[in-house]
């Protein structure tokens, strides 16, 4: 077992201080300065912990290069746009996005790319040109197309569950014996939702739900700035599309699912979006949304198999068979294509972003 300096840091921390709320510990364990997660480890693709859309193939950054090409399209093709991407990774997308805008337009963008990772930040600015913000707050307005693949995911989450005695709260706590960090559950008021699930008030015995404030703040940011910009935002993720009762924390350490708990700063921490509730924020606003459908459907309409056609034409037998796995990976039903979910979000009733038709 790989030790983890973090482990130790947090069992002191609630030693000395009392057990932390889930939040916190998702914040700490990604991206504690020196020992978090994605401040450490060079954790996507292939050879990482976890793989992601644009690590899988070029495919899926060239369609979304043709979504943004559209949108800018139907935006009048502004001289001035910022191209916008929380969360890069290691700028796949961006760049195959990019070759895309390049090849089939003028659109001439400023991109500008919202990471906190100072080691995924140094691997970005080997591939791209761009201004690197650690908020979004500090992105200049003015008209805009923002892109973000699995960037929600990796945001903390509190988690509540209803006990005999009503709602409570998780907490990481430590467990005796043992000196392991644990779950615990503690007393607290009903918790506040944007989209509650059905019958919210009568919630079942043992029933958990999770909010994502960070999610929520990130969203209120894009929608107030459609309200005054043009522009569009498309967001992927895995998530679900009502408002639903579950514990979705996932933890992957080495390629493996694990326990959240076990190894914080050496596993990755996700949790499935609630594409509802950031849906609800945009309609409160009075924008329009576009979806949440699934992956497989909008890569499909955004001609996913067309691109894997052209690539397969000037490819070896084993080239063109691999074009086909990625392709069934990223669109399969059981695999990407019906977990993971796109949402977008535009400025005016009269852009309609491509891949949403019903
Ligand atoms: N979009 C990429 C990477 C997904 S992993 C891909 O599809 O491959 C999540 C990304 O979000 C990483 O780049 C991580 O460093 C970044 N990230 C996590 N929390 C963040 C935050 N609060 N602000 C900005 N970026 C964050």
């Amino acid at each position: 077992m790989p030790n983890a300096p973090l482990k130790n840091v947090l069992i002191d921390r609630i030693k000395r201080n009392g057990p932390i709320d889930l939040a916190t510990y998702m914040q700490e364990a990604l991206g504690h300065p020196k020992h978090g997660y994605y401040t450490t480890r060079n954790s996507i693709g292939s050879a990482g912990d976890f793989t992601t859309a644009p690590e899988i193939s070029q495919l899926f950054g060239e369609l979304i290069g043709l979504w943004i090409v559209d949108c800018w399209q139907q935006m009048g093709s502004p001289n001035q746009i910022n191209l916008i991407e929380p969360g890069p990774g290691r700028g796949t997308l961006m760049c195959d996005a990019l070759r895309v805008i390049n090849r089939l337009s003028a659109m001439d963008p400023n991109i500008h790319l919202v990471e906190t990772s100072p080691r995924l930040i140094a691997i970005q600015q080997e591939k791209l040109d761009a201004t690197w913000h650690s908020s979004i707050d500090t992105v200049p307005r003015g008209p805009f197309i923002l892109v973000a693949n699995e960037f929600f995911d990796a945001l903390p989450i509190h988690q509540y569950q209803m006990s005999p005695d009503g709602w409570t709260q998780a907490m990481i706590g430590i467990s005796s014996p043992g000196d392991e960090l644990q779950r615990m559950l503690q007393p607290c008021d009903q918790p506040t939702l944007t989209a509650p699930p059905h019958n919210f008030a009568q919630a079942p015995l043992g029933a958990i739900v999770e909010s994502c404030p960070d999610a929520e703040t990130f969203t209120r940011t894009i929608v107030e700035r459609l309200g005054g910009d043009s522009g569009a935002a498309l967001f992927i993720d895995y998530g679900y599309a009502k408002p639903a009762y579950g514990d979705s924390l996932q933890a992957l350490f080495d390629g493996d699912y694990a326990d959240p708990y076990q190894h914080p700063g050496l596993a990755d921490l996700t949790s499935h979006v609630n594409f509802f509730a950031l849906a609800t924020i945009a309609h409160a606003a009075g924008l329009e949304t576009y979806g949440p459908i699934e992956q497989g459907a909008f890569l499909n309409q955004l001609g996913l198999a067309m691109r894997a056609d052209a690539l397969k034409k000037n490819a070896s037998a084993p080239q063109a068979r691999a074009v086909d796995l990625a392709a069934q990976r990223l669109t399969a039903p059981g695999q990407m294509g019906t977990l993971f979910k796109v949402l977008a979000l535009s400025s005016t009733t009269s852009l309609h972003p491509a891949g949403f038709a019903t």
